[in-house]
């Protein structure tokens, strides 16, 4: 199971060291558990959440498609990798909305990724109209398609999935246990048929949408859902560690 936090625009530095160090303490009183978590930190927090802390994978939020140049305000997948941050969400549906990412560019961030030996937690998911006109799963086909066609078998070591529902992110609406596995079996199905049986197996699927402690453990019970990715409640120390313990 993974539990990946992202902290998207939000904390000064000392703010995100501090909530890191809580989350750190909190896990260590936990004992041994078979959850990995990560937090997608701010770049400026990245060097310094790589040097302090030990149970916590460091990921950025986003990368540039590019390798170096004239590309004013970028931050490569090298650069990243120079610095120890272990991977990197591609394809959040806030950048898809506000920075006009589609799914060819999202594709290239991915290679650039794994290219360079970064982990990737690729975010897919329909918006609210699809849902309604009952496209959800010819959308994340055709996400999918086009992000991931293309990479090899091995590439999947390296690549977690996060179906992520945009009428369910911040919005404080979850989608239902049920709703949520079955585009997760969906997603799950689609690797198998394209990448074979080992791919579908090994490759986790996380959930992400308003997960909260209080719906957290129903979502992880689900067959399909390997854990999942947390944008508000990753802020909360607290929170994020019942969350954690809800995948324990
Ligand atoms: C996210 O940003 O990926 C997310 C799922 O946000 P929230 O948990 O706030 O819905």
């Amino acid at each position: 199971m993974i539990v990946a936090g992202n902290w998207k625009l939000n904390t000064t530095l000392i703010e995100g060291l501090n909530l890191a160090s809580r989350i750190e303490d909190s896990i260590s009183k936990l004992g041994p558990m078979e959850v990995r978590v990560i937090a997608a930190a701010p770049y400026t927090h990245l060097d310094r959440m790589v040097n302090s802390t030990d149970r916590i994978d460091v990921f950025a939020q986003d990368v540039s498609r590019h390798e170096s140049g004239a590309f004013t305000g970028e931050v490569s997948a090298g650069m990243l990798k120079s610095i120890g941050v272990k991977g990197s969400i591609v394809g959040h549906s806030e950048r898809r909305a506000y920075h006009g990412e589609n799914d060819e560019l999202i594709h290239e961030k991915i290679q650039m990724c794994l290219q360079h030996d970064l982990e990737v937690i690729y975010c897919c998911g329909e918006q609210l109209e699809d849902r309604k006109n009952g496209h959800t799963m010819k959308v994340i086909e055709r996400q999918i398609s086009k992000a991931l066609s293309k990479l090899n078998v091995d590439q999947f070591d390296s690549l977690v999935i996060a179906y992520e529902p945009v009428w369910a992110i911040g919005t404080g609406e979850t989608a239902t246990p049920r709703q949520a596995q079955e585009v997760h079996e969906f997603i799950r199905n689609w690797l198998k048929q394209n990448k074979g049986e080992e791919v579908s197996e090994k490759t986790q699927i996380l959930y992400g949408g308003s997960v909260k402690p209080g719906n957290a453990d129903e979502l992880f019970q689900k067959p399909d859902i390997d854990g999942g990715l947390i944008g508000g409640a990753s802020l909360k120390a607290e929170d994020f560690i019942q969350i954690v313990r809800a995948a324990g």
